[in-house]
């Protein structure tokens, strides 16, 4: 019990730190990321690359501090009631784009009728980082991510996101939501731990199964609601 305690003050002084850290770096970021840019127009060769560099390397903090500050903002302030096929038309933008660039097949299907209570835009997002994992984790041109919702009992919605991609061990599985466990060349390690956090606040659960070498199961069970019309 003590040390149960224990953990959850530390996680709760952890985001409220990395919720003002990731604030008060924001701004300052922005002015060195519009002096870059201003640069970058007045340059070549050489110092053009370095700049083109410092850009991008800004990014990634800017991803990060983006990650971060999800994390640290857990509040819940839009909470609406949503078919889930809605949902899945508005949030596929991005994860379409990413399918494409990397020319992985992406299959989506939901039944009609599934109703939740959710705020949108965290539920997209803590969906569209799942997605994204698995296209990551897909090989170009074979791959195929199949991202489906249907009923799973009478109190439950089920999304199974599946992945034929490269899969992972049970060491791996465990790491699953650590905080900066990344295996990306450009990852932050923070967008599972974002998308736990954020399904645990609806009363939802999630579960991994995967397979080294032949692909990964993410599957989300959420409490439905009867939309009454
Ligand atoms: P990031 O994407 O920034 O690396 P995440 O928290 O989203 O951070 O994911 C952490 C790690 O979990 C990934 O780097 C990857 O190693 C592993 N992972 C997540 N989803 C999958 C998947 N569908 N298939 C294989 N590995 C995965
Ligand atoms: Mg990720």
């Amino acid at each position: 019990m003590q040390e149960h305690l224990l953990h959850t003050e530390k996680l709760s002084l952890a985001s409220h730190l990395a919720s003002s850290v990731a604030h008060e770096l924001r701004t300052p970021l922005t002015v060195i990321k519009g002096f870059i840019q201003l640069s970058l127009k007045n340059s070549e060769g050489k110092t053009k690359a370095y700049l083109e560099n410092a850009k991008s390397e800004l990014n990634r903090v800017e991803y990060t501090l983006s990650d971060f500050l999800n994390y640290a903002k857990p509040q819940l302030e839009h909470i609406e009631d949503f078919a889930i096929s809605d949902m899945f038309n508005q949030m596929m933008e991005p994860i379409y784009q990413l399918s494409q660039m990397k020319d992985v097949r992406l299959e989506i299907h939901s039944d009609d009728d599934l109703w939740i209570r959710v705020d949108r835009l965290k539920f997209v997002q803590a969906i569209t980082n799942i997605a994204k994992n698995a296209i990551e984790a897909s090989n170009s041109h074979s791959g195929t991510v199949s991202i489906q919702a249907f009923k799973g009992s009478d109190s439950d919605v089920c999304i199974k996101i599946i992945d034929n991609g490269c899969g992972m061990s049970e060491d791996e599985l465990d790491k699953l939501g650590t905080p900066f466990y990344s295996t990306q060349n450009n990852g932050t390690g923070l967008g599972l731990m974002v998308s736990f956090k954020i399904i645990k606040a609806f009363n939802g659960k999630i579960e991994y199964k995967s397979k080294k070498g032949k692909g990964t199961e993410a599957l989300i069970w959420l409490p439905s609601i009867n939309q009454v019309s």
